[in-house]
């Protein structure tokens, strides 16, 4: 590792995927209440601590470090913790169950700590847990029905989430929060819990909006407004692969803008939203 700030850190040679992030809340369409807790509660005492201003700490008022994301499947949780990472400008990984269970399974809780062995040299990072409740789930943690080395993984995660002096700033998330044992909710562990449902009609407008803001688009106010009305139900992904594929119809037709022509009609948005999986949380 070389360097001071974290834009210098040297991240090869580590066993992660240790990636500095390009995104930033302004990447996120909608969700603004959201955004708005995660300044106050995570944002702004971590870089006012960095920046030296004492406003939080002279309240005792620590920064958020654990923090569980939940919401159906698509609706940006993890675009959440990547821009989470991004506005800090620190190192982010992601890992999902399958990364920490590795082909020597009873290597798997050494994998765990190697994690956290790697954040340590770094200092302030984002570890992004994706499907957090196969690590935290009420058999993994209370330990009955579940296998001893899943044990062993989810008590070394929990020995690193509770450790004094953890920089690492944690966030794991679930479709399934129901299925999340409760005791790893308190403080101490992930105890800031953020809901990222499924987007209302405003934040689908904002969501297509962000996804064509870097291409020549000729899309009025109210022809947002009526593809946000017919597109009630879908996630961020869903609108993200509708901008997708009205990106490459504008293409095929040697566009110079992007119309509202590219985008499916109402009735066809009728028929998709029929076709829809329902994004129940369970
Ligand atoms: P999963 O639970 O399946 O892991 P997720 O909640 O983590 O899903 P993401 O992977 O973050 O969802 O979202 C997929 C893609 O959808 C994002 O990369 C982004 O392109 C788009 N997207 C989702 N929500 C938003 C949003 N609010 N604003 C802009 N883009 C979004």
């Amino acid at each position: 590792l070389t360097g001071s700030s974290p834009s210098e850190v040297q991240l090869r040679n580590l066993t992660y995927d240790w990636q500095h992030s390009p995104q930033r809340f302004s990447d996120i369409g909608g969700y603004d209440e959201v955004k708005a807790d995660l300044e106050r509660r995570v944002l702004e005492p971590l870089l006012a601590h960095r920046d030296g201003d004492d406003r939080f700490s002279r309240f005792s008022v620590e920064p958020e470090s654990g923090i569980m994301l939940y919401g159906p499947p698509g609706t940006g949780k993890t675009l959440f913790a990547r821009a989470l990472a991004g506005e800090l400008t620190v190192p982010f990984v992601e890992l999902s169950p399958a990364d920490v269970t590795s082909m020597w399974i009873n290597e798997s809780s050494d994998r765990v700590k190697t994690l956290f062995d790697e954040a340590k040299q770094l200092g302030q990072c984002v570890i992004f847990l994706d499907e957090a409740e196969h690590l935290f789930g009420a058999r993994e943690y209370s330990g009955k029905g579940s296998h001893a080395e899943d044990r062993k993984v989810t008590s070394e995660f929990l020995a690193q989430l509770t450790h004094e002096g953890r920089e690492a700033i944690i966030v794991a998330a679930t479709n399934r929060p129901g299925d999340i044992d409760p005791a790893i909710l308190r403080p101490g562990r992930l105890a800031a819990h953020f809901e990222i449902g499924l987007p209302d009609e405003e934040a689908r407008a904002a969501i297509l909006r962000t996804h064509l803001s870097d291409v020549p688009s000729s899309l009025s106010d109210d022809e947002f407004a009526n593809l946000a009305t017919h597109t009630a139900g879908m996630t961020g992904a869903d609108l993200a692969d509708l901008v997708a594929e009205a990106r490459r119809i504008a293409a095929d037709r040697d566009a110079r803008v992007l119309t509202r022509e590219d985008f499916p009609s109402t009735e066809d948005l009728q028929v998709i939203a029929t076709r829809l999986e329902p994004k129940t949380d369970d």
